[in-house]
C-alpha cells in the first residue's frame, strides 16, 4: 500500500502490489492502531419522514479521526480495512458505538433508530447474528432499534448463505435496508426473494429527477414497486427543497440528505433535532423549507 497524491493534497491509501514492506507494515499499523484506539468515529444523518417531517432514525457513517491527517471519509480507507482482513473488526466497532449512542439517546429521551453499513464481506460471516443479538442484549436494547444497511454487492458474493443470514437477523427483530438500490446488478431478483424491510434509491437517480423526466419516471415507478412489495422506500441524496417536494409529492417515505443535514456528530445531531423541533416533542414544524 501507498499513499498517493492527489491534486487537493490530499492523499489516498491505495492497494497497489509493487509497495515495498516498511510502507506496507506501517499503513497496517496505522489501521490497526485506529481500529483498537477509538479513532474511529461517528457521524449521524437524520432519515426524515417525508409526509410529517418528523425524524424516523439516523444513518451511521463512519470517520477516521487520524491523528496526523484530520478527519478521512469512509472511501479513503474501506477499501483497505477490506483488504487487510479487519472488516469484522470494523463492524463490531461501529456496531457497537452506534447502539451505545442509541442507548443514551433513548435514556435522554429520544428514540431514534439507528442504522449500520455493512460491507460487502459482513453477510457471508455466519457468525453476524448472533453477535448483533449479544450486542443488543448487552445494551438491554430492543432489535428494532438496529437498521442494518446491504447493498447487492454483498448478496453477489453467495446469494444462499446471504439469505439465510438476513432471515436470522430478521427473525430476531432487526430492520435490513437494500441500500444504494438501482446501482447494481439483478435488483428484481433480489426483491423477489429476499427478506427486507426497506429500499433505499440511489442518489444517481434522485438527484437529477427534477431536472430528467427519465430519472423522475424511474424514481416513480421504484417507489411503486417497493409500496407493491411491502417495502419502505427511501430515498438519498435530496440536496434541494425541490427535490423533496418532489418525492413527497411521488409518496416516498422517507428521505436522506443535505438539505435535511450532512452527516454530523452525535452532539450536532442533537442539537439540530432541538432547533427544529424547539418544543422537544415529536411533533414539529414540517421540514420543508427548514434548510
Ligand atoms: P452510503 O451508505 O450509501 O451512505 C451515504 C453517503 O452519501 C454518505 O457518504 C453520506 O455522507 C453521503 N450523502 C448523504 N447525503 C448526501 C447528499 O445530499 N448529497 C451527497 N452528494 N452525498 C450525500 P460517506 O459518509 O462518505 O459514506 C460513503 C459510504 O461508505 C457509505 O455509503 C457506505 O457504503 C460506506 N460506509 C460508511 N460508514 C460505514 C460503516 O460503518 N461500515 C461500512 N461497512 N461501510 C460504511
Ligand atoms: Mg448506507
Ligand atoms: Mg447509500
Ligand atoms: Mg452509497
Amino acid at each position: 500500500y501507498r499513499a498517493k497524491s492527489t491534486g487537493t493534497g490530499v492523499h489516498v491509501y491505495d492497494a497497489v502490489d509493487d509497495v515495498d514492506g516498511a510502507e506496507r507494515l506501517r499503513v497496517t499499523e496505522e489501521i490497526r492502531t485506529a481500529l483498537t484506539t477509538d479513532q474511529l468515529v461517528l457521524h449521524y444523518q437524520p432519515k426524515v419522514d417525508l409526509v410529517d417531517g418528523r425524524v424516523r432514525g439516523v444513518e451511521a457513517l463512519v470517520r477516521w479521526q487520524h491523528p496526523d491527517r484530520g478527519l478521512l471519509p469512509p472511501v479513503e480507507f474501506l477499501g483497505l480495512v477490506e483488504e487487510l482482513g479487519l472488516m469484522r473488526s470494523l463492524t463490531d466497532i461501529v456496531l457497537r458505538s452506534a447502539l451505545d449512542q442509541a442507548s443514551r439517546w433513548r435514556a435522554a429521551g429520544r428514540d431514534l433508530e439507528v442504522a449500520v453499513n455493512l460491507s460487502a464481506s459482513g453477510l457471508v460471516d455466519v457468525d453476524l447474528p448472533d453477535r448483533v443479538d449479544a450486542i443488543l442484549r448487552e445494551r438491554g436494547l430492543p432489535p428494532q432499534v438496529l437498521q442494518l444497511e446491504i447493498t447487492e454487492e454483498f448478496l453477489m458474493r453467495d446469494r444462499e448463505r446471504a439469505r439465510s443470514i438476513l432471515a436470522r437477523l430478521r427473525a430476531t427483530g432487526v430492520q435490513v435496508a437494500l441500500d444504494d438500490y438501482g446501482t447494481g446488478f439483478s435488483s428484481l431478483g433480489y426483491l423477489r426473494d429476499l427478506p427486507l424491510d426497506e429500499l433505499k434509491l440511489d442518489r444517481s437517480f434522485v438527484a437529477p429527477m427534477v431536472d430528467e423526466p427519465r430519472a423522475a419516471a424511474i424514481v416513480a415507478s421504484t417507489i411503486g414497486l417497493a409500496h407493491s412489495l411491502g417495502l419502505r422506500m427511501v430515498a438519498e441524496g435530496i440536496e434541494t427543497r425541490e427535490v423533496f417536494d418532489a418525492l413527497a409529492r411521488l409518496g416516498c417515505d422517507q428521505g436522506q440528505g443535505y438539505h435535511m443535514s450532512r452527516p454530523v456528530p452525535a452532539v450536532e445531531l442533537e442539537a439540530w433535532l432541538d432547533a427544529r423541533w424547539s418544543g422537544g416533542g415529536v411533533d414539529g414544524p414540517r421540514v420543508l423549507g427548514v434548510a
